[in-house]
């Protein structure tokens, strides 16, 4: 059943607007019809969802073949910072390449441009409210989308208006850095292949609802949509993706009759239509989508399976660490090596073994010590900016 009002102006929605639930601009595929009003979707679009990815353009102008639908030219410029005759310097970055460096060409009184210049960190500003709202944005569109009531998310929905007019909209909810806690994570996080994926999990424990992100796998929070969830009320859900659209040669179409439409667009689950280019383009669109879709337990799984025989014998000749790694396997995975996906990333295993949720668990540890999260962020940036790096050779 279709929401008859948006969720932000309250008006009743006549005509349907699709809403990405994480940003178009990010390669989110996901959207949502049943969301907003085109007049707030514009609003959200320009003041929330604008400034926000661009916090990603480190990224964004780097990957080739970037899934996202709109400009697919654009490589946005980005700052960072690199490394010359053991200093660091502040640069601008465009596509890879370093394309100013004002202290140094101050201090060299040269071009910089042919120096060998190593990037070694990009910038990305995640501590301001741009970041905070964006990241809630995604958390509220994926509840709401999954059928939660918009009561149940009120409290951290702030909107500012006249008789008429959106004046402000803005998310307040909390939210929770990930820090992996159990043997099990830091594997999957730190020690496999370093691949692209967009990663949300809804969930509630007791009478709080979270949601879970992971975006491009190294900005990974839980944001608390409700501490007040009515009882019996149990959610679970997730949504993976991959992020670099798969080459496909576009199928050969033989539509002689008008009826050659219809079954192609029952066969690929797009709206037919009479013009044969717009139609291709439909289900060349259609077969990307679907190839990038990607669930969750495959993306682990694959992760698990690739985990090299010295590492597990490592951990199994470590009797510190062989402990946890049992009880978080077990946590994980099922007799046949199956994810457990409703618990994974949603409680974890305690020193003694125990069962708690994630992340109140995450929350207690950095109460007493922000050393671990301060640590893994930056081992997950470095592997982002390796992978970067990489892929301008
Ligand atoms: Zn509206």
């Amino acid at each position: 059943m279709s929401r008859q009002n948006c969720v932000y102006c309250g008006k009743e929605i006549t005509t349907r607007s699709s809403e990405h639930v994480i940003q178009n601009a990010l390669g989110g595929l996901y959207e949502s019809e049943d969301i907003c009003c085109p007049e707030c979707n514009n609003y959200i679009s320009r003041c929330i969802d604008a400034p926000f990815t661009k916090i990603f353009n480190p990224i964004i102008g780097k990957i080739d073949n970037f899934s996202k639908t709109n400009n697919p030219k654009s490589m946005p410029s980005c700052t960072g910072k690199v490394l010359y005759n053991n200093k660091i310097y502040n640069a601008f970055i465009k596509n890879g390449k370093v394309v100013g460096c004002p202290d140094l060409s101050r201090e060299l009184k040269t071009d910089i441009s042919k120096l060998p210049l190593q990037i070694v960190a990009y910038d990305f500003k995640l501590d301001n409210e741009i970041f905070h709202t964006g990241m809630a944005k995604i958390a509220f569109n994926y509840a709401l989308d999954k059928g939660i009531d918009l009561d149940t998310l009120k409290h951290g929905l702030n909107i500012e208006k006249t008789a008429n007019d959106i004046q402000k909209i803005s998310f307040t909810y909390p939210m929770i850095p990930f820090c992996p806690l159990n043997p099990v994570d830091y594997y999957i996080e730190l020690e496999t292949d370093f691949n692209l994926y967009h990663n949300m999990i809804l969930f509630s424990q007791e009478s709080t609802l979270w949601c879970y992100i992971d975006l491009f796998n190294t900005f990974q929070y839980y944001v608390l949509l409700s501490d007040n969830l009515s009882q019996g009320i149990n959610v679970y859900d997730n949504y993976a993706q991959t992020l670099q659209k798969i080459d496909r040669t576009e199928p050969e179409l033989d539509i002689y009759r008008p009826k050659d439409i219809l079954i192609y667009a029952q066969q690929y689950g797009v709206e037919p239509c009479l013009d044969k280019a717009e139609f291709s383009r439909r289900i060349k669109n259609a077969i990307a989508k679907k190839s990038q879709k990607k669930a969750l337990e495959s993306i682990i799984s694959d992760k698990m399976a690739a985990m090299p025989i010295d590492y597990s014998l490592r951990i199994a000749q470590d009797p510190k660490k062989l402990l946890p790694f049992a009880h978080s396997m077990r946590l994980y995975f099922d007799d046949n090596d199956k994810l457990r996906t409703e618990n994974f990333r949603t409680i974890t295993t305690d020193v003694q073994g125990y069962v708690v949720p994630y992340p109140y668990a995450i929350n207690t540890v950095l109460r007493q010590d922000q050393t671990p999260l301060r640590s893994y962020t930056m081992s997950k940036f470095n592997r982002l900016t390796n992978f970067l790096n990489q892929k301008t050779k």
